[in-house]
């Protein structure tokens, strides 16, 4: 296990540097609110991030980046490069672009209206995670950093990844953060290390601006899967000549839960298994020839995954048997387990400290349940953090809970996210094995 590296501010010009980056992220913080509202109006799904991906190169441009590479990621993802005034370490900052298929009721004046295709229909579209806030806290970031080029010793990369609540109805292939890393985001050059963000909404543990993390491997690992029930449609009025897969289907989404309750050891795994979409037939007469559902199950022991797939597949093909049915699993995407980097743990603790508000908390917390981040966090030392975003005690708003119609993200908190991005950033490069040699013996493209 790496050893501490101790508090990261060591000298006065230092501490200076840390300041002015607290003093230019503070004025920022107005704009990185207004980018958060556009982009909230203004919503688009996974894969489709069109307009939000070219406001992003478009601004990473405007701050004179050394590159700006876009169309990755299937065409929506962006890869700021800022090379520092000398060669040191290269880290890696992301944020994810995407929204979800949910109408927005929270009243804003900002509120979506916006409704999009998805698949074979049109759905309102609304940014009900904070993939919103996060991508304008990363824009805000690479602003400041890029003031500080000249006291900035590496290169840091910022990643804007599309898709990070999966794919649209059809897509083929890898997605997201995993199409990223396929296309190569980490290898040119190759980060040394690597941060993500996500705000916490709903009812958090903190209040706005607190800031936690957990230190190691936490979190679910996750598998999806998609369960086609075959039957034999027909008339409505004559349902013994039929093989209902829609009664067999609420059957098996019922006998599903019994693999969490009554087979799984909670003590050792805190599973969920959840179907999240549900379809079949078109017509209240007609009982149709399929069913389909789709869901995640998700583990906090990674390596009790097979043995529940193999109870996942042998209930859905016992019970559609029972009924005369065929039932399949076709298993889908998998995110591991995210694991937050030790070393870096030590590092960020100093960072997080001068990124919260006065009186602000920083919380070792107990593991954020999932964000494909994790795919990251197995190819680059990795920390992931969150900051709570609840409204203002007393504050008159309704704050519902992620991928819920009237999610609330407290605009008041981006500051600290910014802050945030910005002291790791400025920690890390400093920090980071290799960095106290002269720049002549450093390899600049590190790894
Ligand atoms: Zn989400
Ligand atoms: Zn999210």
């Amino acid at each position: 296990m790496p050893e501490s590296r101790g508090p990261s501010i060591t000298s006065p010009s230092e501490a200076d540097l840390a300041a002015r980056a607290n003093d230019l992220a503070d004025r920022i913080a107005p704009k990185v609110i207004q980018w958060r509202r556009e982009i909230h109006a203004n919503p688009e799904l996974a894969c489709h991030e069109h307009q939000t991906s070219a406001m992003v190169a478009e601004h990473l441009r405007s701050i004179g980046l050394d590159e700006v590479r876009t169309g990755l990621g299937g065409g929506t993802g962006v890869i700021g490069v800022l090379r520092g005034s000398e060669p040191g370490p290269v880290i890696a900052l992301r944020a994810d672009l995407d929204a979800l298929p949910i109408r927005e009721e929270t009243g804003l004046p900002f509120a979506s209206t916006v409704t999009a295709p998805w698949g074979d229909i049109d759905v309102p579209v609304m940014h009900a995670c904070g993939h919103d806030a996060h991508t304008a806290m990363l824009m805000g970031a690479a602003e400041v950093l890029g003031c500080l080029r000249e006291d900035i010793k590496g290169t840091i990369l910022f990643i804007f990844q599309p898709a990070e609540e999966g794919p649209p109805p059809g897509w083929q292939g890898p997605h997201g953060a995993k199409l990223m890393i396929a296309e190569g985001a980490l290898s040119n050059p190759k980060p040394d290390a690597m941060f993500g963000i996500h705000v916490v909404g709903g009812r958090p543990p903190g209040t706005a601006g607190d800031i936690h993390y957990h230190v190691g491997a936490g979190g679910y690992a996750m598998r999806q899967f998609k369960i086609i029930i075959e039957g034999k449609g027909g008339h409505a009025s004559m349902p013994w000549r039929t093989v209902d897969p829609l009664v067999i289907g609420a059957q098996i989404l019922l006998g599903l839960q019994t693999i969490i309750s009554r087979r799984t050891d909670v003590y050792q795994n805190q599973a969920t298994l959840s179907i999240g979409s549900f379809r079949g037939g078109d017509k209240f007469n007609v009982i149709p020839d399929f069913a389909v559902m789709e869901g995640a199950l998700r583990v906090t022991q990674a390596d009790s995954l097979p043995e529940m797939e193999r109870l996942l597949s042998a209930t859905v093909e016992g019970i559609a048997g029972s009924g005369g049915a065929i039932g399949r699993v076709v298993w889908g995407h998998y995110d591991p387990q995210l694991i937050n980097d030790v070393e870096l743990c030590s590092i960020a603790a100093a960072s997080f400290g001068r990124a919260v508000n006065a009186g602000g908390k920083v919380i070792v917390a107990p593991p954020f349940a999932l964000d494909d981040f994790s795919q990251f966090s197995h190819h680059v030392p990795s920390l992931f953090f969150t900051i709570d975003v609840p409204p203002e005690p007393g504050q008159n708003v309704i704050s519902g809970d992620h991928h819920t119609s009237t999610f609330f993200v407290n605009e008041s908190a981006l500051v600290v996210g910014v802050r945030a991005f910005v002291q790791l950033s400025l920690d890390t490069l400093k920090n980071l094995p290799g960095t106290k040699e002269s720049p002549d013996t450093v390899d600049h493209g590190a790894g």
